[in-house]
């Protein structure tokens, strides 16, 4: 059904396939092994030359349905569920380096996903160079005779910097590298990186798919030979979404493009009324005018997002000041949920790295990040003025 219905229906109505009980809702098989007719099915299904289910480490009726939907949302040929989005990227790495390659990712990646390259690949000989989002030139000039991987996260968290994925991708597939892009700020309701030439996406299903801030979840999405390769570390060495899960998460993939939307609008109207107030020093969101990259973000993306950040007149103390006068907002790093979030990054997300770096990245004292949800707009902007009245 990929090819014919739009994005709203595929939403609701991807991947479902009913069984003899004719149930509408999309079942939740809570199965951990399937059984065999006989012994040469069972052979043949383990030999992979039969098609059908085998045990849930590899997939699962109810996790299939959640990868056929994922997969037609992002226009993709194959997609692989993880238990949640980190062993999306663990399994995408394992399954497509080995030690000796070399990647070049965006600096303002996820922070675990840092951590990850850095700390962990790094002992097992695969080298990372981490350089600007929006600085193409960099990463031409980062690439090695090893690397094999462009890995990049847009719009970048939490100063919304946004990567030209067509353009990266152009520098790459030159050189026979693939790109990677964490489409998890955007989701396919605003950007699908694999239109605009990327060979994978990659999702925390945890955030804006759920978006009810349920489960845990993850998914890469591409071409079956790189999905299969990556499926084989999946049945190996196991990071495998939970059946549970996936069901939830496709109850949360059916209002996907609705909370997308109505997060998005809700959002610009949140930065326009911040870009205006005396007491904001600086809005980062990609849906301004004012944004350095507002011309690639409309380019790229249908809208600007739900993720606004902005630097209130002063530092930490007048930064803190908002947080602590919230009564609405969740104060929490969480985001992509239906309830609004607020976060003071420099002292939670990127709390870890040197006060130095943190300058060098742009991350402020006085900068807050909000993931707005689905409350009324006036609620939200009374919330934060309590805080920002008293600067
Ligand atoms: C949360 C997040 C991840 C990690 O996802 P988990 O589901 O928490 O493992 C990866 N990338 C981005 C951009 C995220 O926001």
């Amino acid at each position: 059904m990929t090819e014919q219905y739009r994005l709203d229906t595929l939403a609701v109505r991807a991947g479902q396939e009913r069984s003899q009980f004719h149930e509408h809702s999309e079942a939740l098989y809570l199965t951990s092994s399937f059984v065999f007719d006989n012994a040469a099915q069972a052979a043949a299904r383990f030999s992979g030359e039969e098609a059908g289910f085998v045990y849930a480490r590899f997939t699962n009726p109810t996790v299939a349905v959640f990868q056929e939907r994922l997969a037609a949302l992002e226009g993709g040929e194959a997609c692989i569920a993880t238990a949640s989005g980190m062993s999306a990227i663990l399994s995408t790495l394992m399954a497509l380096l080995k030690a000796g390659d070399h990647i070049v990712a965006s600096n303002s990646l996820f922070g675990a996903t840092l951590q990850l390259f850095n700390t962990i690949l790094s002992r097992f000989g695969v080298a990372t160079t981490c350089v600007s989002q929006t600085d193409a030139a960099a990463w031409e000039a980062a690439i090695r005779p090893q690397t094999r991987l462009f890995f990049l996260e847009t719009p970048s968290n939490p100063l919304t910097e946004i990567a030209d994925i067509a353009g990266l991708s152009c520098i790459a597939h030159e050189r026979g590298i693939l790109v990677a892009v964490d489409n998890c700020f955007c989701t396919p309701v605003l950007q699908r990186p694999l239109e605009l030439g990327a060979d994978l996406v990659i999702h925390s299903a945890t955030k804006y798919l759920d978006g009810q801030g349920r489960v845990l979840g993850g998914a890469v999405v591409g071409a079956k030979p790189l999905t299969d390769e990556v499926l084989k570390f999946l049945r190996t060495a196991g990071p495998s979404l939970s059946p549970f899960n996936a069901w939830v998460l496709l109850k949360g993939l059916e209002t996907l493009k609705i909370r997308m939307e109505a997060q998005s609008a809700s959002a610009l109207r949140l930065a326009r009324w911040l870009e205006a107030h005396p007491k904001i020093a600086r809005v980062y969101y990609p849906g301004l005018p004012s944004h350095p990259q507002h011309a690639l973000a409309t380019r790229q993306q249908t809208c600007g997002g739900a993720i606004v950040s902005f630097e209130v007149k002063g530092g930490r103390a007048e930064a803190w000041r908002v947080v602590d006068n919230c009564r609405l907002l969740s104060i929490t790093a969480n985001l992509g949920d239906t309830k609004t979030t607020i976060t003071h990054p420099a002292s939670t997300t990127h709390g870890r790295i040197s006060a130095e770096a943190r300058a060098a990245a742009g991350i402020s004292e006085g900068l807050l990040r909000v993931a707005v949800g689905l409350e009324a707009l006036d609620d939200l902007q009374n919330d934060l003025e309590r805080g920002l009245a008293l600067i």
